[in-house]
């Protein structure tokens, strides 16, 4: 809406002669409208609208962005007149001018996507400093210190981050000149030093054949060109792909007046949340440096205070900054993330944004600011993501454990994980790929490092605070983190690390504790979070705003408790097979398989038959009345059988050791034993499949070997009898997995009546249940109106449907799924994310179809996308009653179900409201 405000007195204009407006003013720009101005540029604009103390500054549009890669890399016309313009604007509010050697004005070069994209495209500051300029910088305020401490700054940035030299090689510069002064800071160099260290930046970026543009107008032609470069570098790219944001967003360039932190004791920079990021509590929580500039309090140069202890250092200044933040997030009305700086007592702010948080304090934020009255309850459930609700549910190191710890850093982003050591991204990488579980530990992180990042269960870091790239950037994705563990001496040649002597070499195994700062040596126990009151407050909301019922997948009795205990509404799915994995049953399973005729078979069933039964019983107990899906057997027969290549491997061993054998006695039993495996090898071979997923299973397995089906159901409907005797509501449905063609499911429902009744009469109950099926099966989906004839339920297998309709098997995928996504040739893993497209379109089919002879016919999906939101979404929109997932997923997929429900009523509501504009007003407001 006020996109098209902004927009409107350009378009009604005369485009002819007026240029495209390329360039804004802090003033002249619209808080709200990101896509145009970027995240930081719309803050700053929305600060300066407030009549906030902010620098005046000017914005670069995205469109400029997008243009300049329309227009082979080149400005667009007019854009440079238009900054040129807009910089003596800034010239006249400050009285100084760009360039000028006798009162030159400075500005930092900053970028800012829409999204806020942590640490991707670094900032430039104090540019427009020169040999001359830097003696005017020293004249005009008396401090030919600051003025070099200024210039020192700009030449590593500029050579860093427009020239992209390697960062380390400035630090080492740096490294050498403060290990010369007394107290070994950076506040500590003298002029003279920072002569030599401006000196020696001046080398290294000569030595990489590149120099600093000495004019300013040069250097900032430059520097906007860099920003836009960094759009479509590497990182970008990454972090890009990771967060699901397309990549024709482009980019905006803010250049902004500098104001300076580093003045002296009565100067310094700093950022704030208006609320704890890693606790939700409501409290002003950040850190601040005096005497420092820009990045410094993040780069980990020197340890920051924490900002409480600015009250007592500048109250005034403390105060003034804490009703500022107070405003912008009564403004906001969501928790900000602030950057401030001090210049010689006075307060400048110069960001501010939704700050990022993780799952804990997502969920504490969003209940507390509604019981505020800041925000309603849709809105509070709307703003926890799956992801973070997930994040709650993630272990942390068991609290009894008597392990000390190796080390004790900053608790940078909770939970508990634990990997092999690694100390370079791309190993991370390359490990993680192999399925290996990896921690990552660096010095500190650089966004360099993001790849690695997002490979590693977790990150520690030598250095840095609890505002580090590497903090900030964990507590986004919910990844495990401790910054500045100190203790830890790193030697990167070596591949390792030692604390207090003790040597950690890479590959070893340590655990982390991101909620306390301690990392451990070896695998420590890890439990389940206990689950605090807001986030049952949270889910009783979305609970309220939901349609789709939320079912989970168990197995066992433990699962149905787990299940139950984080709200599953029923089981959507309880694969007896697993069952059979038992040592004693997996026996009797594999006897009931090699039996030769229905006579051994039906022998080997009746043992499995009262292990069923009480499994059963136990299940049916946990859930007290709630709906049991239980499907009928389903595997391949050979996943109970020993492999083949093992066979053969025992095979030889027991031949080998016949030859040594040296007593009759054993080469009797070594014969026999040969004899054993051999006749396995025998069935075993006889039964292999060449394509088993394709093959004997499922209900062909139960309509071939029907007292397979007949003992599963005696158990079942056994197990209901004693529940009934035992005055225990069940809801019971029977399912019959894939079936593709409904005369398979009309016979397995006879047979399944047939028990149901025996049963019954045998113990004179009566016991409602349902049968229905699984779809499954291409086939199914299409002809559902003629299954649907025998059944009481669908429930969509997308597992399986998945990998019927791509024709590829989940298993064999791995080499080639994950460089499809890559070169987007699909956009999700398929597994992962339901491919509405394809799989989806025969989900919506077979429901229509289904509900076209059984208009009431109950639907829902059991694949892994019942945990999935964006699935989740799906089967909202195309009104399945329910989705079943695994029981630590219920909770995300009730949060799921919420969220999908407010959008559709949202863009509902909006319809109605009229026109079609509305609608995309409707689904932008939301996102915001
Ligand atoms: P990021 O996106 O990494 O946060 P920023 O553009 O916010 O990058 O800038 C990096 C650092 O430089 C921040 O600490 C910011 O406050 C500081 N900074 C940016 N512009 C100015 C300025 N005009 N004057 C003083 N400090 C600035
Ligand atoms: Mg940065
Ligand atoms: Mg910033």
């Amino acid at each position: 809406m006020t996109e098209a405000i902004l927009e409107a007195p350009e378009e009604t204009g005369n485009a002819e002669s007026q240029p495209h407006k390329w360039v804004y003013l802090f003033e002249e720009g619209n808080g709200e409208n990101k896509s145009l101005f970027g995240g930081k540029g719309a803050g700053l604009c929305e600060m300066t609208r407030a009549g906030l103390p902010v620098p005046p500054g000017l914005i670069v549009t995205t469109e400029a962005c997008n243009a300049y890669y329309d227009n082979n890399k080149q400005f667009p016309d007019g854009m440079w007149e238009q900054v040129v313009e807009a910089l003596q604007e800034i010239e006249k509010k400050v009285g100084k001018k760009f360039g000028d050697s006798d009162n030159p004005l400075l500005v930092s070069v900053r970028s800012g996507a829409a999204f806020s994209m942590p640490g991707m495209m670094d900032t430039v500051l104090n540019l427009g400093l020169n040999e001359e300029t830097v003696q005017g910088l020293a004249e005009q305020t008396g401090d030919l210190r600051f003025a070099l401490d200024a210039y020192r700054r700009f030449a590593s940035l500029f050579g860093e981050i427009v020239l992209d030299v390697a960062h380390e090689k400035f630090e080492r510069v740096m490294d050498r000149f403060k290990a010369q002064t007394k107290g070994g800071k950076d506040t500590d160099l003298q002029p003279k030093a920072l002569r030599e260290i401006i000196a020696a930046e001046k080398q290294i970026i000569l030595a990489d054949q590149m120099a600093i543009p000495d004019d300013p107008y040069e250097q900032l032609r430059v520097a906007i060109g860099a920003v836009f470069n960094s759009w479509m570098g590497r990182r970008a790219i990454d972090y890009r792909r990771i967060n699901r944001i397309p990549d024709d967003l482009g980019t905006a360039v803010n250049v902004q007046a500098m104001v300076f932190g580093n003045m002296g004791k009565d100067s310094g920079t700093g950022v704030a949340f208006t609320r704890n990021p890693s606790t939700g509590k409501k409290e002003l929580y950040g850190e601040y440096l005096l005497n420092a500039q820009g990045e410094d309090v993040v780069a980990g140069t020197r340890t920051p205070n924490p900002i409480t202890q600015l009250k007592k250092e500048l109250p005034k200044v403390y105060q003034e900054f804490s009703e500022i933040t107070q405003l912008l997030e009564k403004h906001y009305r969501d928790m900000q993330d602030c950057e401030f700086t001090i210049e010689r007592g006075k307060l400048w702010m110069l960001q501010t944004r939704t700050g990022k948080r993780t799952g804990a304090a997502s969920v504490r934020i969003a209940v507390d600011m509604a019981n505020e009255k800041l925000i309603d309850r849709q809105t509070a459930v709307r703003r926890v993501s799956p992801e973070q609700l997930d994040q709650l549910l993630h272990p942390t190191v068991d609290p009894k454990t008597t392990t000390q710890a190796l080390a004790t850093g900053l608790p940078a982003s909770p939970g508990a994980a634990q990997g092999k050591v690694v100390f370079s991204p791309d190993e991370a990488e390359e490990m993680a790929k192999e399925g290996e579980q990896v921690v990552l530990v660096r010095i500190e992180t650089s966004p360099d490092d993001f790849h690695g990042m997002v490979a590693a269960q977790a990150i520690v870091t030598a250095r840095g605070g609890m505002t580090s790239h590497a903090a900030v950037v964990a507590r986004g994705m919910g990844k495990t983190c401790v910054s500045g563990a100190s203790a830890l001496d790193i030697d990167y040649g070596q591949h390792q690390f030692s604390v207090n002597g003790e040597v950690v070499t890479k590959g070893e195994w340590i655990t982390v504790d991101g909620s306390t700062g301690r990392v451990f040596l070896g695998k420590v126990p890890t439990i389940q979070p206990q689950l605090g009151s807001d986030f049952h407050e949270l889910m009783k909301w979305a609970d309220k705003f939901r349609r789709l019922t939320v079912r989970a997948n168990a197995d066992t009795p433990l699962d149905a408790k787990t299940a139950r205990g984080f709200g599953a509404e029923g089981i959507g799915l309880c694969r007896t097979e697993h069952m059979f994995f038992g040592d004693q049953r997996l026996a009797a399973m594999r006897e009931m398989i090699l039996a030769d005729g229905v006579g051994a078979r039906e022998k080997a069933l009746e043992k499995l038959l009262p292990l069923q039964r009480g499994d059963f019983c136990g299940i049916f107990r946990e859930m007290a009345g709630h709906p049991v899906t239980i499907r009928l057997l389903d595997p391949p027969l050979h996943e109970f059988l020993p492999n083949v290549d093992e066979l053969l491997g025992e095979l030889s061993e027991l031949k080998m050791a016949l030859r040594q054998a040296r007593t009759l006695a054993d080469m009797d039993h070594l014969l026999d034993e040969i004899d054993g495996k051999r006749q396995l090898l025998h069935h075993v071979n006889k039964i292999r499949e060449a394509n088993p997923m394709l093959g004997f299973r499922g209900c062909r397995l139960g309509l071939l070997f029907p007292e397979v089906t007949r003992m599963q159901c005696r158990a079942i409907f056994e197990a209901a009898c004693q529940m009934k005797g035992e005055r225990r509501q069940v809801t019971l449905e029977i399912m019959v997995p894939l079936v593709s063609l409904s005369e398979e499911l009309a016979q397995q429902k006879a047979l399944i009546d047939e028990v149901a009744r025996q049963v019954m009469g045998e113990h004179g109950m009566t016991i409602e249940y349902e049968v229905g099926t699984m779809i499954e099966l291409p086939r199914a989906a299409l002809t559902a109106h003629k299954i649907a004839e025998h059944a009481a339920f669908f429930s969509f297998g997308t597992n399986d449907l998945t990998q019927t309709t791509f024709g590829l098997s989940r298993d064999d995928s791995g080499r080639f799924l994950p460089a499809y996504v890559d070169r987007k040739i699909l956009a999700d893993d398929p597994f992962q994310v339901l491919d509405t497209e394809g799989v989806g379109e025969l989900v919506r089919l077979g429901a229509e179809r289904g509900r076209s002879v059984k208009p009431n016919l109950k639907i829902g999906i059991c694949g892994e996308h019942g945990g999935d939101a964006q699935s989740i979404a799906f089967c909202n929109e195309i009104g399945l009653n329910y989705v079943s997932c695994s029981p630590y997923r219920v909770p995300v997929a009730r949060l799921a179900a919420a969220h999908a429900e407010l959008e559709a009523r949202a863009k509902a509501d909006a319809e109605v409201a009229g026109g079609n504009g509305k609608v995309l007003e409707a689904v932008g407001a939301s996102q915001l």
